[in-house]
């Protein structure tokens, strides 16, 4: 099975999560036939190959499989390529404060060559009315850190601005399992829940905030018994921007993992049916009928897919797994003509209250600084999650492509666009509802009467590729010992 490579610098459109060369596989094989390795991982996203590379990270010859069932590697890391522009259709950038992500990169050679966003563009405008106005300054995930961080912004009435002050002043209580938008509700108004930190958590979990666990969304928040306003003060936070990403775009960290797993251990176009435990060790059913066995599994596939794999033998398993939320989204790309006017910021967010299906949207050639020979404008709008669940199934590209101009150009001056691109995230991100860390409990607890087995991914025990980085290194190192 092989791999198509990225056209770059091609007018042609060309998207790809791993670029390199064809990927076959060598597998060994037992008497009976079936083939036998010491772990196999199923999904060649981000959290599998991150997992087999901190396998041979540990001990090099370590006898390790990576199934994919599609001829890409990546998973939802895709980097379109056009007119020598680098556009990211899925993740554009990993967060700097996670040290698991950039340990990632570091362990791959990508350290050095990671880039952070212009400072002239960090800015971001928030739709409110009508109008967009600066985010103001200092808030964590739109939370004031110092009320004086609100006092001067136009995005809250003087009454949202003293209804946040109640928060220093409300009695304490017990952190519990709640959504972020009962928590910020209850504590700052709904002026801050609504115009401050649904249009930010909103975008970055793609989710509907009254149903998202406050644990996940914003756990610095969640763990405080009392004030949010004195628990962000007490918040560590960096400087400068929180993001970082590799220069040539997100796919390089997919090239860059499939260099240091290595090809013959990767195995694309290997969808897995079902897996079970047979005889102490796990079975793996390819679609196509071939099966494979290793004493450890590891399932880095989005938890739907996981339940579907393991529900025929072990329902309890499968259903614990797929009561594990997930939302679909979409990335429209809309590519003006040089010299199109866009306000100065790096991107728009859009909060629910506006009425509209796009979320926010990213001014892609502003943000990264990096080559765009042709000149062309590039935004990147992301519409559907939790806010919008049936948009994305309900509307074909062209309609998306429509939702979205018709919402940008609610804000900003916008010509036709030169070409665009969609690219759909059918139950890619996941939306843990409140009390998602029980439920964790739950699979963690049906996980250890079943040694050997491993799930990995954004879904479980933190979001993003720094979720998935920190469970990969984490889930090595519990196999790692086991190596035969
Ligand atoms: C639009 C968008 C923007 C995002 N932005 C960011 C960002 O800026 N920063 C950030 O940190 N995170 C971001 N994320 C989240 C990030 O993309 C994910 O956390 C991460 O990529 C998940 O990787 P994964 O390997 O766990 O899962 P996936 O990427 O879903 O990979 C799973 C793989 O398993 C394969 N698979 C599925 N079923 C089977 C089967 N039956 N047999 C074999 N293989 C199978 C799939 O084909 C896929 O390749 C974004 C996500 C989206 C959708």
């Amino acid at each position: 099975m092989t791999i198509p490579r990225a056209a770059d610098e091609s007018t042609a459109q060309a998207s790809a999560g791993y670029s390199g060369p064809p990927v076959a596989w060598a597998g060994g094989m037992d008497r009976s036939g079936s083939e036998v390795s010491n772990v196999i991982v199923i999904g060649g996203g981000v959290s599998g190959l991150a997992t087999a590379h901190e396998l041979l990270r540990a001990d090099p010859s370590a006898d390790v499989v990576v199934l994919e069932a599609t001829d890409r590697l990546g998973g939802n890391v895709r980097t379109l390529r056009r007119d020598g522009a680098i556009i990211d259709l899925g993740p554009d950038a990993v967060l700097n404060s996670r040290k698991e992500a950039i340990a990632l990169c570091g362990s791959l050679g990508l350290g050095d060559a990671l880039i952070q966003p212009e400072e002239a563009s960090r800015s971001v405008l928030i739709a409110t009315d009508g109008k967009l106005q600066p985010l103001p300054e200092g808030l964590v995930f739109g939370v004031p850190s110092k009320l004086g961080q609100l006092i001067s912004t136009p995005l809250l009435s003087w009454r949202g601005k003293l209804r946040a002050a109640l928060d220093l002043l409300l009695p304490a209580t017990e952190p519990g399992s709640t959504s972020v938008g009962e928590l910020i509700g209850r504590r700052l108004g709904t002026e801050v829940k609504e115009r401050l930190v649904e249009p930010l958590v909103g975008a970055v979990y793609a989710a509907d905030i009254d149903r998202l666990d406050a644990a996940v969304g914003l756990p610095f928040a969640a763990a405080a018994k009392g004030s949010l306003v004195r628990a962000m003060a007490r918040a560590p936070r960096g400087t400068g921007s929180p993001f970082r990403a590799p220069a040539n775009g997100m796919s390089e960290l997919v090239d860059a993992l499939v260099r240091a797993v290595g090809t013959e251990r990767i195995r694309t176009g290997s969808g897995v049916a079902s897996v079970r435990a047979v005889d102490g060790a796990w079975q793996v059913a390819l679609r196509d009928g071939t099966t494979l066995t290793a004493p450890q599994l590891v399932l880095a596939v989005p938890p739907h897919e996981a339940a579907a794999m393991v529900a025929e033998t072990d329902g309890t398993l499968g259903d614990a797994l797929r009561e594990i939320g997930a939302t679909t989204t979409a990335t429209v790309i809309l590519a003006f003509p040089p010299g199109t006017e866009l306000p100065q910021a790096s991107g728009v967010l859009i909060p629910r209250s506006e009425g509209r299906p796009t979320i926010a949207a990213t001014f892609v050639h502003r943000k990264w600084g990096r080559p765009n020979p042709t000149g062309a404008v590039v935004i990147r709008a992301f519409l559907g999650g939790g806010r919008n669940p049936a948009l994305i199934d309900a509307s074909d590209d062209a309609e998306l492509v429509r939702l979205a101009l018709v919402d940008l150009r609610a804000f900003m001056e916008l010509p036709e666009p030169l070409w665009t691109t969609v690219a759909r995230w059918v139950r890619a991100t996941p939306h843990p509802a409140p009390g998602h860390h029980a439920r964790m409990q739950s699979v963690r607890a049906l996980l250890a009467e079943r040694p050997g087995l491993h799930v990995v991914g954004a879904a479980y025990e933190g979001p993003g590729i720094a979720g998935c980085a920190a469970q990969a290194a984490r889930t090595a190192a519990k196999i790692a010992p086991a190596k035969s």
